[in-house]
């Protein structure tokens, strides 16, 4: 039998919740070996040791993607384990939500070195080995919120725009890198209990518990992506609840 893979490491940002955890499980049940980042360490040791306990090849390390130093640690402890690094999934991300007059700076420039400014560290830290090796593939997880704009999600929007734009241009001009966004709707993680104005998160919230997708149907997504042969790049997959507007 053949296996998925054949050595190479799957990075995963974002890896101790939602959408990154459900994807560090679903690609180790399909056999590919996955090492996961996050802040949270001790949430990233547990779902390794789940992954481990159903028979998967799973490592952990402390990643904050908004440090490009940390992100390069982050490969490095990848290479260290596993001979190349075949894929990278962008997926770190943070939603605070609020309307522009609110005014939170702050917010909006943790949304930028997150959502944005991460996933170009990671970018500039894999692609060059990755052109090396001749073969990668970068998966970026975008948003529904990348395509629309809606209130309280401008600065939001923005970023995942501009992580569309960027995976579109790194697509261009890479023979050897496959790019992939993966856009979804509403899902259920995490996301929307970490910061911005109350009423905005409470709405959020409300969404995602009515409608939302388990994570799991987006890790089947960037599974999906990621099972293609080298010669096929899915540039992009747009997943949401079928109730969602
Ligand atoms: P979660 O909040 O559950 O997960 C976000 C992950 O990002 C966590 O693992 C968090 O880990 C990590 N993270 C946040 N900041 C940093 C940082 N500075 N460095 C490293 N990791 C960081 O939300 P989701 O699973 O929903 O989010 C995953 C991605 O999916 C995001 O990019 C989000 O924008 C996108 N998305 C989500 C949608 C949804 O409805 N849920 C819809 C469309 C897109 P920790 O705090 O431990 O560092």
């Amino acid at each position: 039998t053949t296996t998925p893979h054949d050595g190479g490491a799957v990075l995963i940002t974002g890896a101790s919740s939602g959408i990154g955890e459900a994807t560090a499980r679903h690609l180790a049940s399909l056999g590919y070996p996955v090492v996961l980042g996050a802040r949270r360490t001790d949430k990233l040791a547990a779902v390794v040791d789940g992954i481990r306990t159903a028979g998967g090849r799973a490592d952990c390390a402390e990643l904050d993607v908004t440090d490009l130093a940390s992100v390069q640690a982050f490969a490095e402890t990848a290479l260290a384990l596993h001979s190349r690094i075949d894929v990278l999934v962008n997926n770190a991300g943070v939603m605070p939500l609020s309307q522009l007059n609110a005014l939170r700076i702050d917010e909006w420039n943790q949304m930028i070195d997150v959502n944005l400014r991460g996933t170009l560290h990671g970018l500039a830290v894999v692609l060059p080995l990755m052109e090396a090796q001749g073969h990668g593939h970068i998966v970026n997880v975008a948003s529904v919120s990348g395509h629309r704009v809606d209130p309280t999600a401008a600065v939001y929007s923005a970023t995942k725009f501009a992580v569309r734009a960027l995976s579109e241009g790194l697509r261009q001009e890479s023979t050897v890198v496959r790019v992939t966004v993966i856009s979804p709707g509403l899902t259920v993680s995490e996301l929307a209990d970490r910061g911005g104005d109350e009423a905005s998160q409470a709405a959020a919230q409300a969404a995602t518990r009515q409608l939302g997708l388990p994570a799991s149907a987006v890790a089947e997504a960037i599974g999906y992506a990621v099972a293609q042969p080298r010669s096929v790049d899915v540039n992009e997959i747009v997943i949401r609840p079928t109730l969602q507007g």
